[in-house]
C-alpha cells in the first residue's frame, strides 16, 4: 500500500511540476519550461534559515554590514531593482526581501530563494565596480530567485536519489520515507553546492539585463562588468566562477539583447 501511494504521489507531482514557469514573458524572451518538483514553501523556509544563519555567523565574526557607506549604496541599488521584479512576477514584490554585505575579499554574490541577497565586500572594491555594474550583478543574482534556479536544481537532484531510493525499495519492498527526508535535509547545502546550469546562466544574464534596464541603470555596465571578473579570473580564479561557470559566450549574448533594453533605460532615466 505504502509503495502504491507514494508511486501515486510522485507520478502526481511530476505532472503537476512537468510544465511549469516561475516568470512571465517578457522583453529579455526568457520564457522556458521548469522541472519543479520541490515545493516552494519548504525551499523558500531552508533559504530563510541558511541565510540567517549566514548572518548570525558574520555578525560573531563582525563581518556583517561593517561599512555602512557601502551597505547603503548596495541597499539603494538593490531596492531600485527590487521595485521592477514585479514585472517578471507580482508575487514577488511581496517576498521578505533582505539585502546584506559581508565583508569577505571573495568576488562573490547571491540571492537566495525567496529574495535574500547578500553581496561580498570582495566583489565591490576588487572590481572598483560602478552603481550600474553592481546593479547587472545584483540584477543577475535576482533573476536567478525570480526563475527560482536554485529550486529547480534542488528539484533535480531530489529526483536523482528519491528515484533511485525508490527503484531500490521498490526491489527490495522495503519503506523509502527516509530517502524523502535526507534529500529535503540536503536541500540547503544543495543550493551552494550546484552549480548553476549554462541555461540557467543565460536566462539570468538576459532577465537581470532587463531587470537593470528597467531599474534605470546603464545595461551596457554587464559588458563592462564581465569584463572587469574575466581579469580577475586571470590572476586568481574568483568564487564567482566556482558557483557561476564562465562562458565564453556570455558577453556576445548580451550585445544581442542590448537593443531591446535600451529603450526601457530611456524610458527609466525619463520617469
Ligand atoms: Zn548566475
Amino acid at each position: 500500500m505504502q509503495k502504491i501511494t507514494f508511486i501515486l504521489v510522485t507520478a502526481l507531482s511530476l505532472q503537476l511540476a512537468s510544465c511549469a514557469t516561475t516568470t512571465a514573458d517578457s522583453t529579455s524572451g526568457v520564457k522556458r519550461s521548469q522541472f519543479l518538483m520541490m515545493p516552494a514553501s519548504s525551499v523558500d523556509r531552508m533559504s530563510a534559515q541558511a541565510y540567517a544563519a549566514t548572518l548570525k555567523e558574520a555578525e560573531q565574526k563582525k563581518t556583517l554590514n561593517a561599512d555602512k557607506a557601502m551597505l547603503a549604496r548596495v541597499r539603494g541599488i538593490s531596492n531600485r531593482l527590487i521595485a521592477q521584479v514585479a514585472v517578471f512576477r507580482p508575487d514577488a514584490a511581496q517576498w521578505k526581501w533582505e539585502v546584506n554585505v559581508e565583508k569577505n575579499d571573495a568576488l562573490n554574490a547571491y540571492c537566495m530563494p525567496g529574495g535574500k541577497i547578500m553581496v561580498l565586500s570582495g566583489l565591490v572594491e576588487k572590481i572598483n565596480a560602478t552603481d550600474d555594474e553592481l546593479a547587472a550583478v545584483i540584477g543577475h543574482e535576482i533573476a536567478h530567485a525570480l526563475r527560482e534556479h536554485g529550486r529547480e536544481r534542488m528539484s533535480q537532484a531530489y529526483l536523482q536519489q528519491f528515484g533511485l531510493q525508490a527503484l531500490a525499495a521498490l526491489a527490495s519492498g522495503s519503506a523509502v520515507g527516509g530517502a524523502a527526508v535526507q534529500a529535503v535535509g540536503a536541500g540547503s547545502q544543495l543550493f551552494f553546492a550546484l552549480p548553476n546550469g549554462r541555461e540557467q546562466e543565460r536566462e539570468a544574464d538576459k532577465m537581470g539585463l532587463e531587470l537593470a534596464a528597467r531599474a534605470g541603470f546603464n545595461p551596457n555596465a554587464a559588458v563592462t562588468l564581465w569584463q572587469k571578473m574575466d581579469a580577475q579570473s586571470k590572476t586568481a580564479p574568483p568564487e564567482f566562477f566556482s558557483t557561476h561557470p564562465a562562458n565564453q559566450n556570455r558577453i556576445a549574448d548580451l550585445k544581442v539583447l542590448m537593443p531591446k533594453v535600451m529603450p526601457l533605460y530611456e524610458a527609466a532615466k525619463k520617469s
